[in-house]
This record gives C-alpha cells, structure tokens and sequence, in this order.
C-alpha cells in the first residue's frame, strides 16, 4: 500500500501521536510506503483566502469558481498541490485526530477547505438534467480506501443507538460520506477510541494490539457500502433515493447505506 497519513494534534507525545507514530512503525515493518502530512507541525494554513488562488483570485471572490480555475492552471499554493499529489499518491489515506466539538479539529476541515478545490474534488463531470456530476462513488479520488482513526473524550455509551450524543456513525457521516466518498474514496470502517481522556499508559498495550491488527488488515477489510449516485439507487435529478430501496423502519443517514 502506499498510505498517506494526515494527523491533525498539537501535541507530538499525546495519544493521537503514539497513535500516529504506531501506524507509520507498522506499516513500514509491513512493507508499505507511508507518507505523512502533520497539519500542526507544517504550521498548516487552515483557512481559505485569495491568496489560494493568486492570479485565478477574482474581485469579488468567488471560491469555487477560482479555485476551480487556479487548479486548472497549476496556479494553486505549493502547499495545496503537495497535498493534492500526495492524495493522487496514495491508495491509503487514514485521517488520524481527536473529536473536538463532535468533529474534526478546525485545521484539519482547513486541510479539507483547501485541497479538496472544485475541479479536483467537486465540480467533477457532466453536469446535466441526466447526471449530476461523478460523486459518491465516482471522481477524482476513485479507486482510493480510507479510513478515520478518532479518539473520543466520552465513554461508548454516550454514543450509541440512544446515546445522547447521538450514534458514533451519525456523527462521521458528514466526513465519511460528506467528505471523503463525495469525490470517490471508499471509506472503511472506523476505528474508535472511547473514553480516551480516562486513558492511562495501561491501556496502551490493548490499544496498540488493536490498533496494529486494524493496520496490518487494512487491504481486506470491506468498506462500508455506500450507496453510489449514478448506479439506479437516486432518482435525477432530484437526487432522491428511489422508493422502498431501504429496509422497513430505515431513516436518517443510514438511509444512503446500502442494506
Ligand atoms: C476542544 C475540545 C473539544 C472536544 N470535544 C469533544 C466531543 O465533542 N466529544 C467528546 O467525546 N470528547 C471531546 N473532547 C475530548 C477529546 O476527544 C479527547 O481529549 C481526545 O480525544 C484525547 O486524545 P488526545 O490525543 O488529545 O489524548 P491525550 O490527552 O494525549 O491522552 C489521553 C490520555 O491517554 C493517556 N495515554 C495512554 N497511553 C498513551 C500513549 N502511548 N501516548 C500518549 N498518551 C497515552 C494519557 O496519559 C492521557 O491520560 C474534546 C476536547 C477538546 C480539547
């Protein structure tokens, strides 16, 4: 595999780093190329201006179109397209982070903000009253696995079916489906620590077995199988997902799962 790493903590020596140094050991050991973009540590720009976009910048801005164009014409940050090439490197990315507010920290959505332009990303494909575009399940990044490595503050419980955070599931969709399988990427099941802030060094062992095992599978574990958009599941164009497709009693993200 060829896996890019994107870590996102402030802290080199905190859980999220161990979690991050294990991975790059084991894949390394595995025989795996591994690559790493540590957002604090490259001082990560994590908002979007238009200096993104230098000459592509119009007055007034209008973000999607100017990046769209500044990606056309190789006119993107250095930092932008190193990203992006490392994204077109892999066929790996895991997303390493702690769950600040119930998401990702903001620098690594900054990451996201900034690399994922319109015509890389999104914006992809015909655009028509019989297409909307090549997403979910099509695009750039096609043919490219993910996964979200998360620690979590608060204890699983909190975020199960009746938990009152809501399920863990509900609350990465946006990420998971939102963000990596919009522009192609198959997502994998994510791999959750709970109650991380109660951790001690003696957790650590149980942790790192786990964590190791979830690595060295990585190639056979099945994605989670979303719906794809241009494949009978959606009506077009109003995007819709066709009547009785999904189980009885089915709603709510999981709709977009295929059963
Ligand atoms: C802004 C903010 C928002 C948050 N929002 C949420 C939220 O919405 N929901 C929620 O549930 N939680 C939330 N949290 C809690 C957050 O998810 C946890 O603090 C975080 O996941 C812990 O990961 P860490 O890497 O920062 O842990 P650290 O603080 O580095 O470590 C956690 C514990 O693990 C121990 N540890 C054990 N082994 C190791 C090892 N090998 N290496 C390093 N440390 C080890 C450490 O000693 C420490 O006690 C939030 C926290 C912040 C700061």
């Amino acid at each position: 595999m060829k896996t890019l790493i994107v870590y996102a903590h402030p802290e080199p020596k905190s859980l999220n780093g161990s979690l991050k140094d294990l991975a790059v050991s084991t894949l390394t050991k595995a025989g795996h190329e591994v690559r790493v973009s540590d957002l604090y540590a490259m001082r990560w720009k994590a908002t979007v201006d238009a200096a993104d976009y230098g000459p592509s910048a119009s007055s007034p801005l209008r973000v999607p179109k100017d990046s769209g164009r500044a990606f056309e014409t190789g006119t993107l940050t250095p930092d932008v397209r190193a990203e992006q090439e490392k994204l077109l490197w892999a066929d790996t990315i895991i997303f390493q982070f702690p769950l600040w507010w119930y998401t990702m920290p903001a620098i690594l959505k900054g990451w996201v903000d900034r690399v994922f332009t319109y015509r890389f990303a999104y914006g992809v494909g015909e655009h028509s009253a019989v297409k909307y575009g090549e997403r979910f399940g099509e695009g750039t990044l096609a043919g490219r696995r993910a996964l979200l490595s998360v620690t979590v503050g608060g204890p699983e419980s909190h975020y199960a079916e009746r938990g009152i955070n809501g399920p863990i599931d509900d609350l990465l969709f946006p990420i998971q489906h939102g963000i990596l399988y919009y522009p192609g990427i198959e997502v994998l099941p994510p791999f959750v620590l709970y109650g991380t802030d109660r951790t001690t060094g003696d957790d650590w062992p149980d942790i790192a077995k786990a964590w190791e095992q979830r690595l060295l599978t990585l190639e056979t574990t099945e994605p989670i199988p979303f719906r794809r958009q241009n494949f009978g599941d959606y009506e077009i164009p109003s995007l819709n997902l066709k009547e009785g497709l999904e189980p009885a009693g089915r709603s709510g993200f999981r709709l977009h799962v295929r059963a």
